[in-house]
């Protein structure tokens, strides 16, 4: 069983390395950017928005693949963190930093949207009320 994950420990710190060379790659960009003077200010802000964007979904993605290898470490990979069963090795193998099964993440992503619809309206509630 630990051998497969042995794959999957690999593919994940490839693809580890893979997004902290980009992110290493666009903070060099980054500073290019604020070097010419000539660039338009407007256009330089836009690109701090999207480095910004993109950045804190790879910091994201890196966090979820360390907490992946941090549970490859405990012997608690593979397994669900809501119901405690196992996820499926095909799932693993499509996201290896999964952390619950197809089911869990079903009702966990139905909760979000509902937790989403609430906020959003209660914002609108708070921000039109006076
Ligand atoms: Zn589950």
């Amino acid at each position: 069983m630990e051998n497969n994950f042995i794959g999957l420990k690999k593919i994940l710190l490839k693809r580890r390395a893979k997004l902290m060379s980009a992110l290493k790659k666009r903070k060099y960009e980054k500073r290019d950017i604020r070097h010419g003077d000539d660039m338009d200010q407007a256009e330089s802000a836009y690109e701090q928005e999207m480095s910004y964007i993109f950045g804190g979904r790879e910091s994201e993605e890196i966090k979820a693949i360390n907490e992946a290898l941090d549970r490859i470490d405990k012997g608690t990979y593979g397994i669900c963190e809501n119901c405690d069963e196992m996820i499926g090795m095909k799932r693993l193998e499509a996201m290896p930093f999964v952390k619950y099964c197809v089911n869990c993440q079903e009702d966990i992503e139905r909760k979000k949207e509902i937790e989403t619809v609430l906020t959003s309206s209660w914002d609108e509630d708070n921000n039109g009320g006076s």
